[in-house]
C-alpha cells in the first residue's frame, strides 16, 4: 500500500513536472514570437522619503500583457527569458523605456530624484551587454543621477571583476546602484564590501513579517543600522499597511514602497501622479489598482 501511494505520488509528480515543462516551452515560444516586444509595457511604482512623505521616485517594473494569455508576471517569464538567451535584449528594450519615460517627465519639468530598473544576474554576467545597457543611459541626454540600477546579491556574485569595475565607474559618474532583495542572499555583506551601492532595499519578506515576529523586526533594525553605518540609505520594499510604516519611520528607515503608499502605475498615471505630488509633501494613499 505504502508503494502504491509512493507509486501515485510519483505519477502526480511526474505529470506536474511534464506540465511544467510544456507550459515553460510554450512561454519560450511565445518570448521569441514576433510582436512580443510590442505586448511589454513598464509601470511604474512610486517611492516616498519615511521622514518628510514626499515622493522621491519610483521603481519601474517590467509587465507582458499577452492578448490571448493576459497579464505574464516577470517573475514567470524573466527566468524563462534568461534560460532562452534573451534577457539582454530585454534589458535593453526597459533601460531604453525608462531613458525614454524620465527623459519625458525631465522635460515636463517635474519634480524627483530617481527612477529605478532591475538588472537579472544573468544580464550581469554579460560584460558587452552591461556596457550597452550603460552606454545608452549616458548617451540618453540624461543626467545619470536619474536612474538607479537595482541588482541582487547573488547577481553581484555573479558578475565579473570587470563589470563590478564598469559598474563602479558609471556609479562614479552620478548613476545610482541600489542592492535589491537585501537579507535573502547568501552574501549579504560580500555584497556590501564589492559594490560602491547607495541604497539597500530591504526585502518585502522581512516587512511583511516584521509585526508578528520579533526576529524580522530585530533583522529589519540590524539592516537599518547597518546600512546607515555604512553610509547607505535603506528602502523597505513591501510596505502594505500604516502600522508597517509607522513601524518603520521610528526605526529611521529612509524610504518606503509599496501598496500602501502606491501601487505600480502605467506612465500616464505616473506622470499625473508626480504632477500632483511631486511639489507636495504627503504620504497619500494611492489610487490606480488596475495597473498592478
Ligand atoms: P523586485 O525588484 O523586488 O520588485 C518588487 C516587487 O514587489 C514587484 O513585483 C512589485 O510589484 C512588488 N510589490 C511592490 N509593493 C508590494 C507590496 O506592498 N506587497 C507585495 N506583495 N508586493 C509588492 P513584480 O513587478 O511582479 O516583479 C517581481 C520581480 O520581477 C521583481 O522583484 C524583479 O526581480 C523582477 N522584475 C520586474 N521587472 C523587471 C525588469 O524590468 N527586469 C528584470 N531583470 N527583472 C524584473
Ligand atoms: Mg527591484
Ligand atoms: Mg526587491
Ligand atoms: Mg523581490
Amino acid at each position: 500500500r505504502a508503494k502504491e501511494l509512493g507509486r501515485s505520488r510519483f505519477v502526480f509528480y511526474q505529470e506536474e513536472m511534464t506540465e511544467r515543462v510544456q507550459r515553460d516551452a510554450e512561454l519560450a515560444h511565445m518570448l521569441g514570437s514576433a510582436g512580443f516586444f510590442e505586448q511589454l509595457y513598464m509601470v511604474y511604482q512610486p517611492q516616498f522619503d519615511c521622514e518628510s512623505g514626499e515622493l522621491v521616485g519610483f521603481e519601474a517594473l517590467l509587465r507582458w500583457l499577452h492578448p490571448e494569455q493576459g497579464l505574464i508576471s516577470p517573475m514567470i517569464f524573466i527566468p524563462i527569458a534568461e534560460k532562452r538567451g534573451m534577457i539582454d535584449g530585454i534589458g535593453l528594450w526597459v533601460a531604453q523605456h525608462v531613458c525614454i519615460e524620465v527623459g519625458r517627465w525631465l522635460e515636463q519639468g517635474l519634480n524627483f530624484r530617481t527612477v529605478s530598473f532591475n538588472l537579472s544576474p544573468v544580464q550581469l554576467r554579460n560584460e558587452e551587454g552591461i556596457q550597452n545597457l550603460l552606454s545608452l543611459l549616458k548617451d540618453s541626454g540624461t543626467a545619470l543621477h536619474h536612474f538607479e540600477v537595482e541588482i541582487t546579491e547573488s547577481a553581484c556574485m555573479d558578475a565579473s571583476e570587470d563589470t563590478l569595475k564598469l559598474l563602479e565607474s558609471y556609479v562614479n559618474q552620478g548613476l545610482k546602484l541600489a542592492i535589491d532583495d537585501f537579507g535573502t542572499g547568501f552574501s549579504s555583506m560580500v555584497a556590501l564590501r564589492q559594490l560602491s551601492a547607495c541604497r539597500l532595499k530591504i526585502d518585502r519578506s522581512f516587512i511583511r513579517d516584521m509585526l508578528h515576529d520579533a526576529n524580522d523586526e530585530m533583522i529589519v533594525k540590524a539592516t537599518i543600522a547597518l546600512a546607515h553605518s555604512l553610509g547607505l540609505e535603506v528602502v523597505a520594499e513591501g510596505v502594505e499597511s500604516e502600522e508597517q510604516l509607522n513601524v518603520l519611520q521610528k526605526q529611521g528607515c529612509d524610504i518606503a514602497q509599496g501598496y500602501f503608499l502606491g501601487y505600480p502605475m502605467k506612465q500616464q498615471d505616473a506622470m499625473s501622479f508626480l504632477r500632483i505630488l511631486g511639489d507636495k509633501s504627503y504620504i497619500s494613499a494611492s489610487v490606480d489598482r488596475d495597473a498592478i
